[in-house]
C-alpha cells in the first residue's frame, strides 16, 4: 500500500478540505453554466498548486508524481474540470524541467510554478489523433525565426494559457516520420485570445461534459516565433518528448478517474441508504448491494494500479506499461462505475438535481484523452512482446 511522508500526508489533506469546502458546494451549478472556475482557480495558485511539481529551484514545491496524481484524485472527486485546468500546465512544466535548457527552465518555470503563466498542449489536429506521426503542422527555418503553419484541434486551456507546449513537423522529409517531429514552446502574452500575428485560437468547443475548462482550435498562419522558442537544443525530439509527457498524463487520467469514481461510489452509497422501495432503504435489496460491492472493489484496484503506475514514473523506471494499464483500466472503471451509481438513483439520477448526472457525463472523456483505450491496448500488447519475445 502507499506509503506517504508528512508533507504528502499535509498536502492532500490541505487539497481534501479546499475541495469539501470551495469546490463541491459550487461545482454542479458551474459546470451546468459551462462557466470557467475563477476564483477556485486562483485558490488553487494560492495553495500552490501549479508549482507543485516544480523544482523548489524555480519557485514550486518540488514534490513528486504520486503526489501530484492524489491531489489530482480530490481535485476531481470535486470537478474534474479543475484537474483539466491544471494537468496540461503540468505536462508543460514536466517537458520544460526535463527537456529544457537552463535558459528556458529559469525563464518559464518560475512564472508558471506560481500559475502567473499557465500551459496548455497542442498535440492534436483535426486530421490527427492517435496517429501523432501524421501530424501537419510545420515549422520552417527562416533567418532566427520558425515560420509556423497549420491548425491544432482540442487545445485544454487553449484560450488561458500563456504558452502553448506545440508539436510541430520541422522535417517532412523524415523517415520514419517521428524523427521530423519537435516541439515549440509557443509564447501569447498573457493568455489572450488573438495573441499575435499570425495566431489564431478558436471559440470554446461545447462539449458533452468536462465543461467550465476550454477546449479551442488553434490556427497558424506564417507565425513567426524565434528558433530558440525549440524545446531543447535539438530538432526531431518532440516525439520522444511528447510520448514522455503522455505517460505522466496518462498516470494523470487514472487519477482523475479514480477522483470521479469515488465521488459515484459516494453518491451511490448514501443514495441507497436514502432511498425506499418495497418498504426499506434500497440499500437492502441484494440487486443494490451487488452495484455497490462491484464498484467498490473495482474502484480499489484502480487505485492500487494508480499508485503502481505513480510510484513507478516518479522513480525514473521506464513505465509506459504500468502507466497504460493503469489509465485504461481506471478510465474504464470509472465509465462503469458511473453508470452503476446512476442505475442506483433510478430515475433521479438522470435529473440535474443530482451530481451523478455530471460525472456520468465526464466520464467518457476519460476513455479518450491521452489516447483512447483502444491505444492503451496496442501500447499494452507492443510492450508486452518485446518483453516475452521468444
Ligand atoms: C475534451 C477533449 C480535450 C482534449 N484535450 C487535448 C489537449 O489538450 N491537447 C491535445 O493535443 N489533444 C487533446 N485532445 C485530443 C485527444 O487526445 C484525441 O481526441 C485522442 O487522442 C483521440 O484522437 P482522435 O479524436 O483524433 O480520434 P482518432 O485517432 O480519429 O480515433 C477514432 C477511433 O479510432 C480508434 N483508433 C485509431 N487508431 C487506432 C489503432 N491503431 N488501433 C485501434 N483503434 C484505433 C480510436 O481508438 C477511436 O476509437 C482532447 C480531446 C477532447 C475530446
Amino acid at each position: 500500500m502507499l506509503q506517504l511522508d508528512d508533507t504528502q500526508k499535509a498536502i492532500i489533506e490541505t487539497v481534501r478540505e479546499f475541495v469539501i469546502k470551495e469546490v463541491i458546494p459550487v461545482a454542479d451549478e458551474m459546470e451546468h453554466r459551462d462557466e470557467f472556475p475563477d476564483v477556485i482557480v486562483e485558490q488553487m495558485k494560492e495553495l500552490g498548486l501549479f508549482g507543485l511539481t516544480v523544482p523548489e529551484d524555480y519557485g514550486g514545491i518540488g514534490e513528486s508524481l504520486t503526489t501530484y496524481a492524489l491531489a489530482v484524485v480530490e481535485l476531481a472527486r470535486g470537478w474534474m474540470s479543475l484537474s483539466g485546468v491544471l494537468n496540461t500546465h503540468f505536462m508543460g512544466c514536466y517537458l520544460i524541467n526535463k527537456f529544457g535548457t537552463e535558459e528556458q527552465r529559469s525563464k518559464f518555470l518560475p512564472k508558471m510554478a506560481t500559475g502567473e503563466w499557465r500551459a496548455a498542449l497542442a498535440m492534436s489536429e483535426p486530421e490527427a489523433g492517435s496517429d501523432v506521426q501524421a501530424i501537419r503542422t510545420k515549422a520552417v527555418v527562416d533567418g532566427d525565426d520558425y515560420v509556423v503553419n497549420g491548425s491544432k484541434m482540442w487545445l485544454t486551456n487553449g484560450l488561458r494559457s500563456s504558452l502553448v507546449m506545440t508539436l510541430v513537423k520541422t522535417n517532412l522529409e523524415a523517415d520514419p516520420p517521428h524523427k521530423g517531429i519537435s516541439m515549440l514552446i509557443v509564447e501569447k502574452e498573457g493568455g489572450v485570445a488573438q495573441p499575435a500575428p499570425g495566431l489564431d485560437v478558436g471559440k470554446n468547443i461545447e462539449k458533452m461534459g468536462y465543461k467550465g475548462v476550454e477546449t479551442t482550435e488553434m490556427t497558424f498562419s506564417d507565425f513567426r516565433i524565434p528558433r530558440s522558442s525549440l524545446l531543447g537544443t535539438e530538432e526531431g525530439q518532440g516525439f520522444r518528448q511528447v510520448l514522455d509527457g503522455i505517460e505522466v498524463g496518462r498516470v494523470n487520467v487514472a487519477a482523475r478517474a479514480v477522483g470521479v469514481s469515488t465521488r459515484a461510489f459516494e453518491e451511490a452509497i448514501r443514495y441507497s441508504q436514502e432511498r425506499k422501495a418495497f418498504g426499506k432503504p434500497i440499500s437492502g435489496h441484494q440487486a443494490v448491494q451487488i452495484h455497490l460491492a462491484e464498484m467498490a472493489t473495482t474502484l480499489e484496484a484502480a487505485k492500487l494500479m494508480l499508485y503502481s503506475a505513480a510510484a513507478k514514473k516518479s522513480s525514473g523506471e521506464r513505465s509506459d506499461l504500468d502507466a497504460a494499464m493503469a489509465k485504461l483500466f481506471a478510465s474504464e472503471a470509472c465509465h462503469e462505475i458511473c453508470t452503476k451509481a446512476l442505475r442506483v438513483h433510478g430515475g433521479y439520477g438522470y435529473s440535474k438535481e443530482f451530481t451523478i448526472e455530471r460525472l456520468y457525463r465526464d466520464a467518457p472523456f476519460l476513455l479518450i484523452g491521452e489516447g483512447t483505450s483502444e491505444i492503451q491496448k496496442t501500447v499494452i500488447a507492443r510492450r508486452l512482446l518485446e518483453k516475452h519475445k521468444i
